[in-house]
């Protein structure tokens, strides 16, 4: 089958919704269109998912959760149909990442070796997982009545029922970050992709029950932010996990908060890049444009804001503006494209809006700055510097677009203080070649994540997420584990 037939046929999918084993319609019929952001045609139509809706998805989670008990089968199992599922996203990654190009409008490129690559790399991954979970074996100080001996043990269980609701820059990846360590822990998944992007984890979806997973295991319902909101306050659910903006996650941490529900919040970032004085100019340029630039800055790491030590400032920053003054626009499909469009308009308008702040504001705009087609949701990448002391919206607010500033600083307390200063604190970069003074900088950064001399390298085993407003609890690794387990502590007297 070719590639645009097999988007084709996604495309199609893309009209219903998985609930246990059925494919459906939303209960009142109401679709939300979805469209190719690089030429702003609409593809698709999607199930707005009711109250009902969410209700039966959630339903059928719960049912297979304990008949045939989901919960209760083997490590071993569950282990096979994950690797199962990696095989199958393997052979189908070539329409997969079509599916993300057309969807999304990232790179081609990016879809397959970023997207469908690390989706296969992290089912197989947290497959591993599954025959690994333990407990512990504990010494009890309890003695009573005098003579009687305790031991406790203390088991992991599944959290039960997960509600897992995406964004829209890496859909299917995303996805699979909560769905692998949740189905690897024996829990069942009510999936909800964001509205924009929601054909990825369609084709997901049928995959996971070709490769064998009970009915119910994963259900994928659409919609927008009713539809996830309505999914996060259902009682049937026993942990919601998101990854979104802060905004939306302060909304769903106060309903669970409210509900004394499990949660799970990734959320948004403004992350720094700091390049001191001894560090190779043209390695900090290359590094820092890769940094802001990779998936057109919708990236929740992206290095948005850049500290360059003032002897190099100039340097640096000159070479980041050419770089993005010289950037190829255009389709995700077209290999001499260098970057594609903002996934809908409502966000290149967006983008658009923090630029115009960000101009009246006083900074300086070196590159960029406006749209770039008439088609299609493209926005330049732009670059601003801004040297003065006067406050800056585009140093506090997410952009989640291809829009970076520069600053320059003097010394490392300097850039630390500088660094710190946001609500933010989801990664950051040191480019230096002087080991001890970036351990000393990582140490001091407010930051889940710390990246020396790199930007954006994620690993299925080491742990990811935010320090205050950039989230609750870490994804990957041990931690995944902890978050789709409960932890059950068993006292036995003799
Ligand atoms: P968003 O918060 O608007 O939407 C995310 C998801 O939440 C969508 O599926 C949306 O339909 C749903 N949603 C919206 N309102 C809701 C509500 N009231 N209740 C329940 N669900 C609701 O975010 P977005 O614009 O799709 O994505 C961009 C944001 O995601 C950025 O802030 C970015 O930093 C963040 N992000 C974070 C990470 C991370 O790991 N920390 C990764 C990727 C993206």
């Amino acid at each position: 089958m070719s590639m645009k037939q097999a988007i084709a046929d996604s495309v199609r999918l893309g009209s219903r919704m998985l609930i246990g084993d059925s494919w459906r319609a939303s209960s009142n019929s109401i679709e939300i269109p979805v469209y190719d952001p690089a030429t702003g045609a609409e593809l698709a139509r999607i199930p707005q998912a009711t109250e009902s809706d969410v209700d039966d998805a959630v339903k059928a989670a719960r049912a297979a959760l304990v008949h045939p008990s989901w919960r209760e089968s083997l490590p071993i199992t569950r282990e096979r149909l994950l690797l199962k599922l990696a095989d199958l996203v393997e052979a189908h990654g070539e329409e997969l990442a079509g599916i993300e190009t057309l969807n999304q409008g990232k790179l081609l490129g990016v879809a397959t070796g970023i997207d469908v690559a690390s989706s296969v790399q992290w089912l197989r991954y947290m497959a591993g997982w599954a025959t690994k979970i333990e407990g512990s074996s504990l010494d009890v100080s309890f003695s009573f009545p005098p003579g009687t001996k305790y031991k406790a043990i203390t088991k992991k269980q599944p959290v039960g029922v997960v509600a897992a609701i995406v964004p829209w820059n890496f859909p299917m990846l995303m996805a699979v970050w909560k769905i692998a360590p949740a189905l690897a822990c024996g829990c069942t998944v009510v999936l909800k992709p964001a509205e924009e992007t929601p054909l990825s984890a369609l084709r997901l979806a049928e995959l996971v029950l070709e490769a064998g997973f009970p009915p119910g295991v994963l259900n994928v319902i659409t919609g927008d932010g009713a539809t996830g909101a309505a999914l996060v306050r259902h009682a049937g659910v026993n942990k919601v996990t998101f990854t979104g903006s802060t905004e939306v996650g302060r909304l769903i941490g106060a309903q669970c908060g409210s509900d004394i529900r499990r949660v799970a919040l990734e959320l948004g970032g403004k992350s720094p890049v700091i390049v001191l004085d001894d560090c190779d100019a043209n390695l900090a340029i290359q590094g820092a444009s890769a940094a802001i630039f990779t998936n057109h800055g919708q990236v929740c790491t992206a290095g948005s804001r850049l500290y360059v030590h003032k002897k190099q400032f100039d340097k640096v920053v000159g070479g980041i503006g050419d770089i993005a003054k010289n950037m190829v626009l255009g389709s995700g499909f077209d290999p001499r494209t260098q970057m594609g469009p903002m996934v809908s308009e409502r966000h290149k308008q967006r983008v658009l809006g923090l630029i115009a702040t960000g101009e009246k504001e006083g900074a300086e705009l070196v590159a960029g700055g406006t749209v770039s087609t008439s088609e299609g949701f493209f926005v330049q990448p732009t670059v601003f510097a801004h040297t003065s002391d006067a406050p800056l919206t585009l140093l506090r607010e997410e952009v989640f677009g291809p829009v970076l500033v520069a600053r320059p600083f003097d010394d490392i307390a300097d850039v630390l203080r500088q660094a710190n200063d946001s609500e933010y604190g989801l990664a950051a970069s040191v480019w230096t070649s002087d080991i001890s003074k970036a351990l000393r900088i990582s140490d001091g950064l407010e930051a889940g994540t710390v990246w020396i001399n790199t930007h954006n390298v994620v690993d299925p085993n080491v742990p990811f997420g935010g320090f205050k407003a950039s989230g609750i609890g870490r994804e990957h690794g041990r931690s995944a584990i902890d978050a789709y387990t409960e932890n059950k502590s068993v006292c036995i007297a003799y």
